[in-house]
C-alpha cells in the first residue's frame, strides 16, 4: 500500500456560474479504501463524476501515472476506473443479467467476464436468484448490489462508490459495507463517497472532509473518528 494509484491536484469544476469544486487535491494509494465525507452539496458526487470524465474539469488527474485530462469516459473505464453511481443508476428495463453484461461491454476476455460474473453472484447471492428480473423491480438494496456488481464487471483497479448506503435499511447498509471491506481485502482499491461518515470511516484507511468544494481536513480514518470537530459535525456525537 504505497504508490499512489490516483493523484488529483487542484481540481476545479463549474456548473455554469456555480463553482462546485474549488481546487480539490487528494490521492488514493494502491490497496487503500479512501473516503470523501461531507454534507449535502459539498461536492462529493462532483468529484467522482470528474474522475469518470462526466464533467469538464480544470486541474490534474493522474491515474497510474497517466494524465487523464484528454481521456474520455469509456477509455477511463478501459484503463481501470469504474463508478457505481449515486441513486444506483441501474438500467430499469433490463434484467439483472443484462445489466451485468452491460458492465463488461468493453471487455473481450470471455473467460474473465464469466469468472467476474460468477464472482458477483457469489458476493451477492440475491442477484443470482433474480437474474431474469427487471432491474427496476428490485428493492433499493438489491439495486445497490447490482450497481456495484455492474461496476465490478468492468474489472476495475479503482472502484468509485457513490453513496452506497443512500436510502437503505441499516441491515442492508451493514451487508454492503461488509462486502466493500471484503473487496478491498481481496485487493481492490476503493474511493468511497458517503454521507454516512461513521460507516465510511470504519472501513476506510484514510479520509478527506469536503466542505463547499474544498478539502478542509484529511487524516487516517481512525484519527477522524476520534476528532472532536468531525464527531460534532459528521458523526452526531
Ligand atoms: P449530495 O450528497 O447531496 O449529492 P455532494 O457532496 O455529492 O452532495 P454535489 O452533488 O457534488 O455534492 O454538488 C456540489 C455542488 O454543485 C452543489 O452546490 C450542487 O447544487 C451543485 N451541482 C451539482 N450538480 C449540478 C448540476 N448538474 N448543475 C448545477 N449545479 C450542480
Amino acid at each position: 500500500m504505497s504508490s499512489p494509484m490516483l493523484t488529483v491536484q487542484n481540481l476545479e469544476v463549474y456548473y455554469g456560474a456555480i463553482h462546485a469544486l474549488k481546487g480539490v487535491s487528494f490521492e488514493v494509494k494502491t490497496g487503500e479504501v479512501v473516503s470523501l465525507i461531507g454534507a449535502n452539496g459539498a461536492g462529493k458526487t462532483t468529484t467522482l463524476r470528474a474522475l469518470s470524465g462526466l464533467v469538464g474539469t480544470k486541474g490534474q488527474i493522474s491515474f497510474k501515472g497517466q494524465d487523464l485530462s484528454q481521456v474520455p469516459t469509456h477509455k477511463r473505464v478501459g484503463l481501470g476506473i469504474a463508478q457505481s453511481p449515486e441513486g444506483r443508476g441501474v438500467f430499469p428495463q433490463m434484467t439483472v443479467r443484462e445489466n451485468l453484461e452491460m458492465g463488461a461491454y468493453s471487455r473481450k476476455d470471455k473467460a474473465g467476464i464469466l469468472k467476474d460474473f460468477d464472482m458477483c453472484l457469489e458476493l451477492f447471492p440475491r442477484l443470482k436468484e433474480r437474474l431474469w428480473q427487471m432491474a427496476g423491480t428490485l428493492s433499493g438494496g438489491e439495486q445497490q448490489m447490482l450497481a456495484i456488481s455492474r461496476a465490478l464487471m468492468c474489472k476495475p483497479e479503482l472502484l468509485l462508490l457513490d453513496e452506497p448506503s443512500l436510502g437503505l435499511a441499516p441491515i442492508i447498509v451493514s451487508q454492503i459495507f461488509e462486502i466493500v471491506k471484503k473487496l478491498n481485502h481481496e485487493g481492490m482499491t476503493i474511493l468511497l463517497v458517503e454521507q454516512n461518515a461513521r460507516m465510511a470511516l470504519k472501513i476506510s484507511h484514510r479520509a478527506y472532509v469536503l466542505e463547499t468544494g474544498r478539502i478542509v481536513m484529511q487524516d487516517s480514518a481512525q484519527n477522524l473518528l476520534n476528532n472532536d470537530e468531525v464527531r460534532k459535525s459528521y458523526l452526531g456525537v
